[in-house]
């Protein structure tokens, strides 16, 4: 499939500058945790909002304060929805209107990882900041204004980006065919990353290929199984839109498209018994990682479907697995191309605080959460080998419905 559209950044500075104004001591300083954001509207971003890049109306108006040649620092509280919202890019945007030419997105999140978030209109140089390089700025920046050396105060933006190129990517797909052939059921997941990306979707990958061996080795299933791995997340290769290359029947005769997306994300909580030192010397709680899941889960299936929600809901129960008690619609990203097709999407998605983050690493992973997921998406599996299409599409209103 084509991979184009991508100006990935190959190398990058931040540093603040250091100034005899300052005082004794004072020294040029990098920051580790710098990442440069993508450009709004190349769709290169944090894929996961690329679907949302290319729509719905982006005004801007007014102007706040006078930011030419500035650059402006701005602070984003790390709560999993948050990385979802437009507030960043409508904040980006108005701060390239009020002249300022750079920004520095700081996420409050714990230690200092670096993250791919957010999205910069060209005319700026944007950078995301992690916790304690963000701490270290806001602690900086409350020093300058107190010692009247705001105007003293420099910082050096600096990013090479690589020109947008014709790439090809490959996607896998795979096929067990059932003792009634003629309607399918759909296992897709993206098999690419930021950073380590081990629940985002390493997590996906290994329940999609646990569950394609289990269907392979075990009983015929009723329906045909087709098994899907697509790279370049959501926007870049369009998703399961490459799908339908192989067969362009598929979504017609489709009981349900399941995307298996960020499936194993450990619950953390702050632990009072044992804490850390960070870059800045200050003592802080350690963030440990639990055996249940992170709740910040979101469900969506389009069109809505009774039939599937009751297995849904049914595996749920059965396998004690955490899900919300709302199922939103549409279907969104990954599942897109193929809902318009014709097909029914779900998929429930969890977006903890180490989403497209260095903090997603096999650490925050929950072995028995992964394997409450695999149970759980094969008994779901199985409750909708038992439907047929006509049953799934029987009620379709397309809203937000409640589980419950
Ligand atoms: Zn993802």
């Amino acid at each position: 499939v084509p991979f184009t559209r991508f100006n990935h950044p190959v190398d990058w500075t931040v540093r603040v500058l250091a100034d005899p104004a300052f005082g004794l001591g004072t020294a040029t300083t990098e920051l580790a945790s710098a990442f440069p954001m993508a450009i709004a509207g190349t769709a290169a971003g944090p894929a996961d909002q690329g679907e949302l890049d290319a729509s719905g109306t982006h005004s801007v108006t007014g102007q706040l304060v006078d930011l030419k040649g500035k650059i402006a620092v701005i602070v984003i509280e790390a709560a999993p929805a948050a990385f979802y919202s437009d507030a960043v890019r409508q904040a980006t945007q108005l701060l390239a209107n009020a002249g300022a030419v750079g920004l520095l997105a700081i996420y409050n999140l714990p230690g200092n990882m670096q993250l791919m978030l957010g999205a910069c209109p060209g005319t700026l140089v944007c950078f995301t900041l992690g916790g304690e390089d963000g701490s270290f700025i806001r602690a900086l920046l409350e020093r300058a204004a107190a010692g009247g050396t705001m105007n003293t105060l420099k910082a050096e933006l600096r990013v090479t980006r690589q020109p947008a190129t014709a790439l090809q990517a490959r996607v896998l797909m795979v096929k067990i065919p059932g003792r009634e052939p003629g309607e399918n059921i759909v296992v897709s997941a993206h098999s690419d990353a930021y950073f380590e990306g081990a629940n985002d979707n390493a997590s996906g990958v290994a329940a999609l290929i646990a569950l394609a061996k289990h269907y392979a080795h075990g009983p015929k299933p009723r329906h045909d199984l087709v098994f899907f791995l697509s790279p370049g997340h959501h926007s870049t290769t369009n998703g399961t839109a490459a799908l339908m290359s192989f067969d362009a029947d598929l979504p017609q005769h489709n009981l349900v498209l399941l995307n298996l997306e960020h499936i194993g994300q450990a619950g953390v909580y702050r632990s009072y018994m044992k804490s850390t030192t960070d870059r800045y010397g200050r003592r802080s709680a350690t963030y440990v990682p639990t055996n249940w899941d992170s709740p910040g889960r979101e469900v969506t299936l389009s069109p809505d479907s009774v039939a599937i929600r009751a297995a849904w809901n049914l595996a749920a129960q059965r396998n004690a697995f955490t899900t919300p008690a709302l199922i939103n619609g549409p279907a969104i990203a990954e599942p897109a191309p193929f809902v318009a097709a014709g097909g029914t999407g779900i998929q429930n998605v969890e977006t903890g605080p180490w989403f497209h983050t260095t903090g997603d690493t096999v650490a925050a992973i929950s072995p028995e959460g992964m394997q409450r997921a695999a149970l759980f998406y094969r008994d779901f599996i199985d409750n909708v080998d038992r439907l047929t299409r006509q049953k799934v599409r029987a009620i379709t209103d397309g809203s937000a419905t409640s589980m419950h």
